[in-house]
């Protein structure tokens, strides 16, 4: 019999999962990170909970690497009904799988666990979260759009399948080390086979992530997105200077710790269109609660919760 604990706290570690006094509501859902104090999901996955009367929470659980396996196990025999996974966890959290879903077979990571009959299934949602989050801030389609992804990490892949799958006009992928772009790139070219004729550029490009290159591509390209983590840190830069960039473009950054990033206060001054990453983690968090309890996620219900 589990012992109720009248207070929740604001962050669980793997002592209290092995120790478990289960909370008022029970916890049953999560997200294991490292550091994780930061996260935003409680706030929105607890109020789409409220609203639908489901008498669970969604806690933050810091996690370190060499704790993921336990805690995993954990949550297995806790009865969650699943955990959402951040840094530094979505491709070490790929073993531990019973079951990874075509997405994140693809994009080696995962970032959406839901445990089923004591399974562990795997989904990510980054992908397709970005997209609803392009279409809701920019009013287009991925189809439609030349895209230049920067970074070629865990959120870069996700979203660049996505364009890929969405047959986007054009992807180009800019890395810093530029052989993993190149991978990627790589990964894709099927999609990219396609008969959409767009001149001297080629449809699908890897390129190092230096000023040159970025310079002839901006020229080519109708939405740029920063999937690479500068601009985290107070005093990053933009990870593009201001005077790369150009009004046509629109710009995406996938940070949301501040509402106007390095890399949005680089658009804004070059004359672009420009927003942060809190539609894409609304977006994400909207799919995995769709995963989770198999019912529409109330999407201004959670929008509101995380803009409070
Ligand atoms: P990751 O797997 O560690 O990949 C990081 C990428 O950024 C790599 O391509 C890396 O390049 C590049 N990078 C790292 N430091 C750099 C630097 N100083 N200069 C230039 N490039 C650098 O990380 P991730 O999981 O993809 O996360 C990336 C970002 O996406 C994070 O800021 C995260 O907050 C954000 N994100 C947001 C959402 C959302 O819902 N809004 C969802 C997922 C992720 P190398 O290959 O050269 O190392």
């Amino acid at each position: 019999m589990k012992k109720k604990r009248a207070v929740s706290k604001e962050v669980y570690a793997l002592a209290d999962l092995k120790d478990w006094h289960d909370a008022d509501p029970p916890i049953r859902l999560g997200v294991f990170g490292d550091p994780v104090e930061h996260s935003l999901s409680p706030q929105m996955q607890n109020a789409a909970l409220k609203h639908y009367k489901i008498d669970m929470q969604y806690a933050r659980l810091r996690i370190s690497p060499d704790e993921l396996r336990e805690a995993i196990d954990l949550i297995r025999k806790l009865e969650f009904v699943g955990v959402n996974l951040t840094i530094p966890h979505k491709i070490a959290a790929l073993q531990l799988l019973d079951v990874a879903d075509e997405n994140v077979k693809r994009i080696g990571a995962v970032n959406v666990i839901e445990v089923e009959a004591g399974k562990l299934h795997g989904f990510n949602t980054d992908g397709r979260g970005f997209a609803r989050a392009i279409r809701e801030v920019f009013s287009v389609d991925l189809r439609d759009l030349r895209v230049m992804i920067l970074g070629a990490g865990g959120a870069a892949r996700a979203i660049a399948l996505q364009c890929a799958k969405e047959n986007s006009e054009r992807l180009v992928i800019s890395n810093r080390s530029v052989e993993k772009a190149q991978k990627l790139a790589d990964q894709l070219r099927d999609f990219f086979a396609g008969p959409k004729v767009l001149g001297p550029v080629p449809r699908l490009q890897a390129v190092p992530l230096e000023e040159a290159a970025i310079r002839f591509q901006i020229a080519n390209v109708d939405l740029v997105v920063n999937a690479t983590p500068v601009g985290l840190n107070r005093g990053d830069p933009s990870p593009i200077a201001a005077r790369l960039l150009a009004p046509h473009v629109m710009v995406y950054d996938t940070i949301y710790s501040v509402e106007r990033t390095p890399f949005v206060a680089a658009a804004i001054e070059a004359g672009a269109r420009a927003a942060n990453g809190l539609s894409m983690l609304l977006h994400q968090g909207a799919l995995a609660f769709e995963i989770w309890f198999q019912r529409e996620a109330p999407i201004e219900i959670m929008r509101k919760a995380l803009v409070l």
